[in-house]
């Protein structure tokens, strides 16, 4: 243990622009040119490192200029000085010190389980209750407004192993989302398909379009409508036989009470950028098992260091049993910031076994990509 009661000494920070492939659109708004990410570096005393990511959208969690400023200003103070293995402590006061800010707080929480991982030279998942499986099926995302772009990334995927896919809808109209589903099930058959509608939906008319998609008879449709309109999520839940997934409605633990007791959903997605670190996550998949809820690994717009991350929460965390969505590292990004590729081969993620995340991320390309 006294390896764990070395002090956190270094504290830094980079905020990155990362040029992505093409534009994606989502119900709630578009991505194009560059997604923009906030990289932590700790470093303790004795000279170990660990890294975390903040991946925010600020249309879905928030902005990078909130989440640079609260590393910087408001969650610094609470980390330098501190012991490396008093990381509930150090969260603990996080949340008090900033509101909000949860890709801030995964990004921390994320670098103090890389950093005790590098010391003991245990992996991340040991730390968050021990591995429960060492593969994740990948999911990869739908979103191009180029539907013929789409369809060679659909060859390419299936190419490469992968068998789920998740339709975006809810960004050009009812009939394109028809078309697109109609082609898929008619072309594409290998592939498991899910639906997200990013809250795409006004509530007038929201349910007759719901009824529409799920004659697909997709795995599940996720949020339909925004996140707030608690009560019309629980309308179209009763009204569908296929299970309907809370994303934008459920960030934390907190929010998963409220949807349980309203009976908004089915199943939840879960996200550290959404919960406030891998921890916080695991109260989520956790709380929506106890409530006969299923969970799926979602994501942001992130790199494989925060997609590392929520594969080690997956990994420890059985009760998330849908895949996860960890595809931008290699299909969106046009260049990675790990030292290694991040590990997903035949249509899974592969957990590494290795100290900390597994992989650190190249000093070189945060210099290189800092905005
Ligand atoms: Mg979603």
């Amino acid at each position: 243990m006294s390896e764990l009661s070395q002090k956190i000494a270094g504290f830094d920070l980079w905020h990155c622009a990362l040029p992505v492939v093409s534009r994606r659109d989502h119900g709630i708004g578009s991505v194009e040119g560059t997604c923009e990410i906030v990289v932590l570096r700790l470093t303790a005393e004795g000279g170990a490192q660990g890294f975390g990511e903040a991946s925010p959208w600020s249309v879905f969690t928030g902005t990078p200029e909130a989440t640079y400023a609260a590393l910087d200003r408001y969650l610094r103070p609470h980390v330098l000085g501190r012991n490396v293995g008093d990381a509930a402590a150090i969260m603990a006061d996080a949340a008090r010190a900033v509101a909000h800010c949860t890709e801030a707080k995964a990004a921390l929480e994320t670098a103090l389980l890389d950093l005790q991982g590098r010391i003991m030279g245990a992996p991340v998942w040991s730390f968050l209750g021990g591995k429960a499986r060492d593969t994740i099926a990948l999911s990869v995302s739908i979103a191009n407004p180029d539907f013929d772009a789409d369809l060679d990334l659909m060859a390419r995927i299936r190419e490469d192993g992968v068998r789920l896919i998740k339709l975006k809808t809810g960004f050009a109209g009812h009939a394109f989302d028809i078309m697109r589903l109609e082609r898929i099930v008619q072309d594409f058959p290998e592939f498991g398909l899910r639906v997200d509608f990013n809250q795409g939906l006004e509530p007038y008319g929201a349910l007759a379009r719901v009824q529409d998609i799920a004659g697909f008879a997709p795995d599940f449709i996720e949020q339909p409508v925004r996140a707030h309109h608690f009560g019309l999520m629980a309308d179209i839940r009763a009204a569908i036989d296929v299970p309907l997934l809370a994303d934008e409605s459920v960030f934390g633990p907190e929010d998963m009470t409220r949807a349980v007791g309203d009976r908004i959903c089915d199943g939840v997605s879960v996200k550290i950028m959404k919960s406030g670190g891998p921890t916080r996550g695991q109260s989520v998949a956790r709380m929506a098992a106890a409530a006969g809820l299923s969970a799926y690994g979602g994501d942001m717009f992130e790199a494989g260091l925060a997609h590392l991350a929520g594969a080690h929460m997956i990994a420890a965390t059985p009760e998330i049993s849908l895949g996860c969505e960890f595809y931008q590292a290699k299909y969106y990004l046009a260049e990675d910031i790990l030292e290694q590729p991040f590990p997903s081969h035949g249509g899974k993620v592969t957990v590494p076994d290795g100290p900390g995340l597994g992989i650190r991320p190249d000093i070189s390309k945060l210099e290189h990509y800092a905005a």
